[in-house]
């Protein structure tokens, strides 16, 4: 059996598991440079316990708040100055992809502030800030992974940095942190984790460990997708699975990467300005329908895992939680022309065409 496996981060999980673990702060360095979004870190709690966490540790901080969603590499740069400003010798994130994102590119410009060419095309840098990371949707996974995924206007796309010295150190999973999370959020970033470990496992750079924490990640986001169709509030249990299943489905990615469905969705965000995950959602049916063509088989494993009785009954579900959208055929067009160049389609298997992608667009968004 041929693979790799590389999981450095260390995950911390359960209830208070940032204040009952303050002491792995420490081994971080002596000032932190807090990232968060404007007002979701106060709201749900991270951020309190965080600043608890480091007064109880004798460390000192600095708070910014300007974390975007999309964050851009224009963004990035100038959190990077404020982290310099501060004296800050780690990194801390508090929020979802943008957040932890963010912190992923400013761990490395404030060390060193290389050129966007640099920190999008190097693997490893001279030197990158110890980071910590605290997620409060369940849906990237970026806690566990060495990418950074930042806006790029030059190129009019979403561009990666890709390093393993971005791996957080540290990562605090608390569910109760995400109890509050709108529905509309919390369906589009759960479906995303979806599409993370469904593309992984299909991928060309699937291995044995990554799809058994594929299919398991299934099916625990599969226990919990029906409840999402209703309007009643998510249990504290549901909420720890879903951050659990989302975790293990950054691990998955971590190492076989994403494929068709993130290529395409990377336009419909830019472009379009619809949400990471919901465009991955809407994309998710017609991409299972083209790949099953070829492996119905292991197609079937997902749809099983996911506890469905066919692909219908999953496109059913998936509408009823994130609704539908339309395109241009100028639009179907432009951005199947994108999605072709992108790297992730030469880790799908098989691997699509430009028409092939055209028409998945067009059955998502062409309409009859
Ligand atoms: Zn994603």
């Amino acid at each position: 059996m041929n693979f790799q496996f590389y999981m450095p981060t260390r995950v911390l999980s359960g209830a208070d598991c940032i204040k009952n673990n303050s002491a792995r702060l420490k081994e971080l360095g002596t000032k932190a440079f807090i990232m968060s979004g404007k007002s979701s870190a106060a709201n749900n709690g991270s951020l309190h316990d965080m600043c608890e966490a480091l007064k109880a540790e004798g460390m000192e901080w600095c708070h910014y708040n300007e974390v975007k969603p999309n964050p851009s590499l224009e963004d990035v740069r100038s959190a990077a100055e404020q982290a310099n400003k501060c004296e800050a010798d780690f990194i801390v994130a508090l929020g979802g992809g943008s957040a932890m994102d963010a912190a992923k590119a400013v761990a490395v410009l404030a060390a060193e502030p290389v050129s966007n060419e640099a920190l999008l095309g190097q693997r490893t840098f001279n030197k990158v800030l110890p980071l910590a990371v605290v997620p409060t949707t369940s849906g990237t996974g970026s806690e566990v992974t060495p990418y950074s995924i930042l806006t790029n206007n030059a190129m009019e796309t979403k561009s990666f940095l890709n390093s393993e010295q971005v791996f957080p150190k540290l990562a605090f999973l608390d569910g109760r942190y995400t109890l509050e999370l709108p529905r509309d959020i919390t369906n589009a970033t759960v479906i995303d984790a979806l599409s993370h470990s469904a593309e992984a496992y299909l991928a060309v750079r699937a291995t044995p460990p990554a799809q058994a924490l594929a299919l398991e990640s299934l099916r625990l986001i599969g226990s919990v997708l029906p409840s999402l169709a209703n309007p009643e509030p998510l249990s504290v249990e549901q909420r720890d699975t879903l951050l659990y299943a989302s975790m293990l489905a950054g691990i998955v990615i971590a190492q076989s990467g994403t494929t068709a469905v993130h290529a395409m969705g990377y336009s419909l965000t830019y472009f379009k300005g619809l949400d990471h995950g919901v465009a991955n959602g809407l994309l998710m049916t017609e991409y299972f329908r083209f790949i099953e063509k070829a492996r119905p088989e292991e197609v079937g494993k997902i749809r099983e895992a996911l506890g469905f009785a066919s692909l219908d009954d999953f496109g059913a579900l998936v509408e009823t939680l994130l609704g539908t959208f339309t395109l241009s055929k100028e639009e179907v067009t432009k951005f199947a022309g994108i999605a072709v160049k992108a790297g992730n389609i030469l880790n799908t298997n098989p691997q699509p065409t430009e028409e092939d992608l055209y028409g998945m667009l067009s059955n998502c968004f062409l309409g009859e």
